[in-house]
């Protein structure tokens, strides 16, 4: 249950009813104090006086809650910085592109460039890799990151990068435009808890092991932290398949977008695993009409140092990218 309070209810007073129920409260929306107790919570289990001093009271029956359309009927618009912004009423999809991970300062330099000819305004590159093994390359880390930052400003293209585990969350949201959280990462408490006291865009991949309930539960921890700036991602799941790297779910995705109130953004590389189906998947993912794309483009997928098979050349890319917009067009939509 969602408790909005009145305007001028004090502090005081929130945190006594928040400790009654066993609740949290946040106090940035719409300058309003809002308490967020447990979905489960029924409307007559709410006292009158606290009744009385709720400006409104959204009942969830679930701890999709701030994420939820109950509590906001339209879809958040996230400002990833002054000039650009993804989800709200726009019918923009995003197309977000790079490599895997950030390998040398020349390849991240080309892909930088591929961005700045097709006018992709946001690059992605992972610093910190989380590995299915120890043996393999493991991420340039903090030298990553600071490759990044160089590219940032010679090119002017916005970064996205992930962090994989606490150790390096405070490097990963202090250098980052868009902070991503990757699939095995999503249940990491220190980490949903550091991006929930960061002031910038998170992108939240699904576990590919979770549920749609487990997924968007996991947005709630950021987005009770304070920080309403969550953007989810669809990347595949494990199922019986083993031809695919992990399925595509976009029955979840529809589900989402009836459901929650995030910009939702489509991987589908990842899901793959091949390079040779990322085109037809990405055709299908801008027609359901969704916020971003992430696509995953190296110089040369057949030496890149993780994820060789599913990396897109750039001449592949082209193709594909030259194929979105009258996709995009066909229900109302443009890539941007
Ligand atoms: C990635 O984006 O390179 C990545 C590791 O993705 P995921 O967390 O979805 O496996
Ligand atoms: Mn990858």
């Amino acid at each position: 249950m969602i408790i909005e309070l009145k305007r001028g209810v004090s502090r005081v007073l929130a945190e006594a009813i928040s400790l009654k129920y066993a609740a949290v409260i946040l106090n940035n929306y719409n300058g309003r104090l809002i308490i967020v107790t447990s979905g489960k919570l029924k409307e007559n289990e709410l006292d009158e006086s606290v009744r009385q001093l709720a400006e409104r009271v959204v009942i969830t029956g679930s701890d999709i809650q701030l994420a939820s359309r109950k509590f906001l009927t339209s879809k958040r618009e996230i400002r990833i910085t002054d000039d650009l912004t993804i989800g709200g009423n726009s019918q923009n999809t995003l197309v977000i592109t790079g490599p895997c991970s950030v390998e040398s300062e020349k390849q991240i330099r080309a892909c930088a460039e591929l961005c700045v000819q097709l006018g992709i305004k946001v690059l992605r590159a992972g610093a910190y890799k989380p590995r299915t093994s120890p043996y393999s390359f493991q991420g340039l880390e903090i030298k990553g990151l600071q490759l990044l930052d160089k590219i940032r400003s010679d090119y002017g293209l916005k970064i996205i990068t992930e962090v994989k585990d606490g150790s390096h969350a405070e490097a990963v949201i202090e250098y980052a435009d868009i902070i991503q959280i990757g699939a095995k990462a999503m249940y990491d408490h220190s980490i949903l808890r550091a991006c929930g006291k960061a002031r910038k865009p998170v992108l939240l991949k699904r576990g590919f092991g979770s549920n749609l309930q487990e997924f968007v539960q996991a947005a709630e921890f950021i987005l009770c932290g304070g920080n309403e700036q969550v953007i989810l991602c669809e990347r595949g799941i494990r199922t019986f398949e083993n031809f695919t790297r992990f399925t595509l779910d976009l029955c979840g995705v529809s589900w989402l977008k009836e459901n929650v109130n995030l910009p939702i953004v489509i991987d589908p590389s990842h899901a793959m695993g091949f390079a040779y189906g990322v085109p037809d998947l990405s055709r299908a993912a801008v027609a359901m009409g969704i916020d971003g794309l992430l696509i995953e483009t190296h110089p040369n997928p057949a030496a890149a140092l993780s994820d060789p098979a599913q990396q897109l050349t750039f001449d592949q890319f082209k193709e594909l990218y030259g194929t979105l917009a009258d996709v995009a067009k066909a229900i109302g939509y443009k890539i941007v």
